[in-house]
């Protein structure tokens, strides 16, 4: 789950680490009452929206006036704003975090992340900070310092300092940037989070340090025990079917291609995807209906594919292990009534009572193109949507 750079700051803040003073407006005249508010002589209106990239898009303005912060606000608000993460389509702007303008001397990055080959949680900093770190990463790779910490002993002041000298912190402020790191880091473990990055972190002219963005994700997996984080969920932000999908607990994720996949095991569905793609097609989704999905649950599974204008196809690909070959069967006949199905269907199913399932589909009177194995269910699918 993501959250708005105002909710990771004020996160952040609870956790020590300083932040430009700031109010997040969701109006034109909220935005002006927070320049109010927070006083002094020039502000930045910033675009709240979950993709970052706002800055080159046209999302993160500077005011020198009230009137101009009114201006920029009714600019930004409602804008559809497009970043290298949005996707062409641009995500519209609903809500707004007007702050100080900082005196940026410098900008680094930092972020602690999970580092799958060493299992530990890597601190990641760099003195290329304001930068997509991707670009710098592949660039010049040597400007990206990586400590890994230890779970029992937490950040050390060593590594921490190791990080701030390796970056370029002037000697005076090294002491803040360690105390930036170490609560970084504590908030990343205490909240259950899988990225907190801070780009840019800066360095003021007064030698102070400050997280001028913040962008958090977190594993959905421990969102149970934080019912604040949850509260920080925006559904706006998110895909519309990819909610439907969750509410009936179906691991949905829309893709580009035409093809829509309906599979059951995570698995199974990579494969799927994997085969569709070596016979010269797109998958349009992933989709794991799970171990134990009735026929409401393929039904829905069928309506949230099929909202999707893109798909031209439906390829069911399923192991009947504990799930029975038969309940997806008739699942999958219900559902193609229930939505009128006007897309060709290819089903091939394996496993518990696989005789039975292929006779109920059969039996249907529904156009189902059967297949045996996964290269004939492919094969079968690209040439019917060509
Ligand atoms: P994004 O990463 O989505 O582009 P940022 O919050 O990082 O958004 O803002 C982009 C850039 O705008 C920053 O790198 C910084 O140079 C400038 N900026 C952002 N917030 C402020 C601020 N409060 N004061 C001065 N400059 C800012
Ligand atoms: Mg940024």
């Amino acid at each position: 789950m993501k959250i708005h750079e105002y909710q990771a700051k004020e996160l952040l803040r609870k956790y020590g680490v300083v932040t430009p003073r700031g109010i997040p407006s969701f109006s034109v005249d909220e935005a002006v009452k927070a320049a109010e508010q927070l006083g002094g002589k020039i502000w930045v209106v910033k675009a709240q929206i979950h993709a970052g990239g706002r800055g080159k898009g046209g999302g993160v303005k500077l005011a020198r006036s009230l009137d101009e912060v009114r201006k920029l606000a009714g600019e930004i608000l409602g804008m559809q704003l497009v970043t290298h993460q949005t996707g062409p389509e641009g995500q519209k702007v609903r809500r707004l975090l007007i702050e100080e303008g900082a005196d940026i001397k410098k900008e680094y990055y930092v972020a602690a992340l999970t580092d799958r080959a060493t299992q530990k949680v890597a601190i990641m900093a760099s003195s290329e900070g304001g930068m997509d770190i991707e670009e710098v990463a592949h660039n010049t790779p040597e400007k990206i310092i990586k400590v890994f910490v230890d779970p029992l002993v937490g950040l050390t002041d060593a590594q921490a300092t190791e990080l701030a000298k390796g970056i370029g912190v002037p000697e005076a402020s090294i002491p803040q940037a360690i105390d930036a790191f170490k609560k970084l880091y504590t908030c990343y473990m205490e909240t259950d989070a899988s990225l907190a990055e801070i780009n840019p972190l800066i360095l003021e002219g007064n030698g102070n340090i400050k997280a001028l963005d913040a962008k958090f994700n977190f594993d959905s997996n421990a969102l149970f025990r934080h019912p604040e984080i949850v509260e920080f969920r925006d559904l706006d932000e998110e895909d519309a079917d990819e909610i439907e999908a969750s509410k009936f607990d179906l691991a949905y994720i829309s893709l580009d291609g035409n093809i829509g996949c309906l599979v059951n095991g995570a698995g199974l569905a990579m494969a799927t995807m994997d085969t569709i793609k070596l016979f010269g097609a797109e998958p349009a989704n992933f989709l794991d209906v799970g171990g134990g999905a009735t026929t409401e649950k393929v039904t829905e599974a069928f309506k949230i594919m099929l909202k999707n204008p893109k798909v031209k196809g439906i390829l069911v690909n399923i192991f009947g292990g504990i799930m029975r070959c038969d309940t997806i069967a008739t699942g999958v006949v219900a559902a193609a009534r229930e939505v009128h199905l006007s897309v060709p269907l290819v089903v091939r199913m394996k496993g518990t009572n696989e005789d039975l399932g292929k006779k109920i589909l059969a039996e249907s009177g529904l156009p189902i193109i059967a297949a045996d194995t996964m290269a004939e269910a492919a094969t079968k699918i690209v040439a019917a949507v060509k």
